[in-house]
């Protein structure tokens, strides 16, 4: 995939003298928006610049090994340091969300500095924000590939180190649900034989981020499918819920629900999968798919949210059962717009 010419030479011109760069990933950062922006920091801190790297709040303990994780800035417990980078950074670059809303309560903090040049590097459809460079990319898998893109245009393949591998391949392989459901084109490939050749240990890599749960959220899993699982839609439609008080019961930590919405989908009829999960002051919405139902649509509809085609979320700030009883009536008029009515090519029924 080639990347836009004009925004190559722009972001070129940008940091031809040192810059002081913030990255930002979206709220609930996941390996994804971490990996594609600790690589951003390698790249950029290489190339002379100095960057600090934000996010909204914590990221799930499971990327906790990660390379140079440490020095990631979590606005939710450190507000006057993010606060303070912000405030002197003159270039912003947004990274792996397209709009600013997705950033909660660092929005307000963000759209203080006025001033600081803004970079998207997103592959998020539909970007709502006005940004000064964009590197928008929908068609692409994961924000990590887009970034490995750019710095292969920008400083060729020599400048990516076994760190930034492990940080690209992360993102690469979480956003992809391990290489199988989203896009996966000949030049994603092309660029984990790069990876590998840097000497990145992807069975390794595999086990730190996939096997290293808690007991306790084994159990959640079990209690989620095996007593919160609702199908209905002739069997098309799953979701599941998990309410505050359940997920104490299991000693919930952060991360620990990543993946129990993909799950549904392994039930042969299942075209929609939802979770719904509680927090203070709102229920998240997760929102997965097969083939072409978009829940991308979906979610921007129903839950004022977005996302991909087989992926998306939003939010509901009404209680538990409205939302459930919201969702279900949303499934009967997404059906009744022809929601599910494509052709489905891989199970043959
Ligand atoms: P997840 O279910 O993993 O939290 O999110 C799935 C996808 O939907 C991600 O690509 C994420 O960026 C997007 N997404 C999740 N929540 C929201 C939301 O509230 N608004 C928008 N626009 N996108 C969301
Ligand atoms: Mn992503």
């Amino acid at each position: 995939m080639q990347l836009s010419k004009e925004d190559i030479g722009r972001l070129r011109e940008l940091l031809a003298s040192p810059r002081r760069i913030v990255t930002v990933a979206h709220t609930n950062p996941d390996g994804d928006a971490i990996g594609s922006s600790l690589a951003m920091r390698e790249v950029l801190t290489a190339a002379g610049h100095e960057v600090t790297c934000i996010v909204p709040n914590k990221y799930p303990y499971f990327l906790d090994w990660m390379p140079d994780i440490a020095e990631v800035v979590v606005y939710g417990l450190e507000p006057e340091r993010a606060a303070e980078a912000i405030d002197k950074a003159d270039v912003i670059m947004c990274l792996d969300f397209n709009s600013l809303s997705r950033l909660e309560a660092l929005s307000d903090t963000l759209a203080g500095n006025t001033s600081a040049v803004r970079v998207l590097i997103d592959h998020h459809l539909s970007p709502d924000e006005r940004f000064d460079i964009a590197f928008s990319h929908p068609e692409m898998s994961s924000t990590s590939f887009l970034v490995y893109t750019l710095i292969e245009t920008m400083y060729g393949t020599g400048a990516i180190s076994r760190k930034m591998a492990e940080m690209l391949y992360v993102g690469m392989m979480t956003d992809t649900g391990n290489f199988s459901y989203s896009t996966l084109t000949p030049e994603l490939y092309r660029s984990i034989a790069v990876l590998a050749e840097k000497g990145i240990d992807i069975p390794s890599i595999h086990n730190l981020v996939y096997n290293s749960y808690t007991e306790g959220r084994a159990r959640l899993f079990g209690y989620a499918i095996n007593r919160k699982m609702e199908i209905f839609h002739g069997g098309k439609v799953a979701c599941m819920s998990l309410l505050e008080s359940e997920m104490r019961r299991f000693g919930f930590r952060q991360g620990d629900s990543e993946g129990f919405v993909n799950y549904p989908l392994t039930i042969k009829k299942v075209r929609m999968s939802a979770m719904f999960l509680a927090h203070r002051t709102f229920i998240r919405v997760s929102l997965r798919s097969r083939g072409e139902v978009d829940v991308n649509l979906f979610a921007r509809k129903y839950f004022n949210g977005g996302g991909h085609r087989n992926a998306a979320g939003g939010k509901s700030f009404v209680s538990m059962e409205e939302t459930l009883e919201h969702f279900r009536r949303s499934v009967e008029d997404f059906a009744a717009e022809g929601g599910f009515r494509t052709p489905q090519p891989e199970t043959g029924e």
